[in-house]
């Protein structure tokens, strides 16, 4: 891990000359973090979200038998008219999970389903659509066919011992259904990530208490619950933990002995007092970054005990993002062992975006189509760092890199969406 900070000369107001580029405390961050190895077997029903922890080898072929694609009629393709047409005789009926005992000979065809296994004399399905009946018991084709059509080989889709899906895999839907098509009804998945988290501030209530003046209640807990949730980590939540050395001591102590990582948000990235950085100096290997970003500067990342730990911002749009940038993909590579880069998208700007050079500002956005069926994004509303509406507003963030000097209406811009529907 670096404390490095570049130290390039300022060269605007938002330059500052002793902060970390977004892309180095990532590369610092993915340095420090060591994927879990620990592992457990889950029926594939509570799979979904989980992390495989070996290759997966396919036990049989898929599909098992060579089978008909189409509602038709099997025949030998070498049996064929090459030009004309020719009357075959219909001998049997193949039905899907049944093989018939017949054999087709010359001059001989077999009606057949979708799915049925291919009998045996037969390599070539004719759809239902493109034969002439003349009677129950004859139809004619005509020469517009070719050999092998309309039929699905054996072991097509995978192949018996080939590798289906490597450890590391994070197995979404399809997955689970690939998998049940072979026939697994356990997987061996990676131990999920245990994350402890707290809010910390004197200021802080939580929900069902009485707001005195001044106090806020603590919203920061709950998108730190629901942002790991959806990441399908083991949470645990300690709650709010005043700004007093004692108890804050006793809870970082506490977190950094329970879990793999632990979250803060509030007081403890800044070092609102003196004693908070000194606890955690005390505690384990600490960088205290600024961040040349917008919203959300100071992060505090380190490890404590055996925990990693980030400090966030306390501001509760700051958390999300710095969260997004940061701890997301860091939990992922936790998890998974990949680093995954995200969805980056190109898109017209809606209205101009005022930006000085010096630090990778990060707008809320809202990505949607125009009449023309383009792409295009604009502010989700006021981007004050403590509004969070325009951030519940956004479904992406508009991303002005740090040499930016504003985007003119109409411009091409980069959008991280934070969905795939719009
Ligand atoms: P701090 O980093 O502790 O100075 O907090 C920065 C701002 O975020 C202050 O306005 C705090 O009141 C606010 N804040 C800190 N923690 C939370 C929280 N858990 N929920 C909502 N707002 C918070
Ligand atoms: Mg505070």
């Amino acid at each position: 891990m670096s404390n490095d900070v570049s130290r390039r000369a300022s060269c605007a107001d938002d330059s500052d000359p002793f902060s970390l580029s977004v892309e180095k405390a990532k590369v610092a961050i993915r340095q420090t973090m060591v994927p879990i190895k620990d592992r457990e077997q889950v029926a594939i029903r509570s799979a979904l979200g989980r992390v495989l922890a070996e290759d997966c080898l396919s036990p049989i072929d898929v599909p098992s038998h060579t089978n008909s694609a189409m509602d038709g009629y099997a025949l030998a393709g070498a049996d064929l008219p090459s030009e004309g047409a020719r009357s075959y005789q219909v001998i049997a009926k193949a039905f899907a999970g049944k093989k018939v005992p017949d054999v087709c000979e010359t001059g001989q065809c077999i009606r057949i389903m979708t799915g049925a296994p291919m009998p045996q004399g037969t390599d070539t399905v004719v759809m239902q659509e493109q034969v002439e009946k003349l009677g129950d018991d004859r139809v004619r084709l005509d020469s517009r066919h070719r050999t092998g059509q309309n039929v699905r080989q054996a072991g097509e889709d995978i192949a018996q011992g080939s590798c289906v899906f490597k450890a590391g895999r994070l197995l979404g839907a399809a997955d689970l259904g690939v998998l049940a098509s072979l026939g697994f009804a356990e997987l061996a998945v990676r131990r999920r990530p245990r994350v402890a988290f707290f809010s910390t501030g004197d200021e802080l209530r939580s929900i069902g208490e009485t707001l005195a003046e001044g106090e806020i209640y603590d919203s920061n807990r709950y998108s730190l619950f629901a942002m790991l949730e959806e990441l399908g980590m083991d949470v645990i939540d300690l709650g709010v933990i005043k700004d007093n050395r004692k108890a804050l001591e006793d809870g970082f102590r506490r977190a950094s002995g329970i879990a793999d990582v632990v979250i803060t948000s509030g007081g403890v990235s800044v070092g609102e007092a003196d004693y908070t950085r000194e606890i955690l100096e005390d505690l384990g290997k600490m960088s205290f970054w600024t961040i040349a970003m917008k919203p959300g500067r100071p992060l505090t990342f380190g490890r404590m005990g055996k925990a990693i730990f980030f400090g966030l911002p306390g501001n509760p749009v700051a958390v999300m993002l710095t969260f997004h940038q940061f701890v997301r993909p860091a939990l992922a590579y936790l998890a998974s062992g990949n680093w995954p880069e995200g969805l980056v998208v190109q898109a017209r700007a809606r209205s101009t975006l005022k930006k000085r050079p010096g630090r990778f500002e990060f707008v809320r956005g809202i990505l949607a189509y125009d009449d023309d069926g383009r792409l295009t994004v604009g502010p989700s509303g006021a981007q004050g760092s403590g509004i969070l509406t325009s951030m519940s507003r956004a479904n992406c963030y508009i991303l002005l890199t740090e040499k930016c000097d504003g985007v003119a209406e109409g411009e091409t811009v980069s959008v991280q969406p934070f969905t795939t529907t719009l």
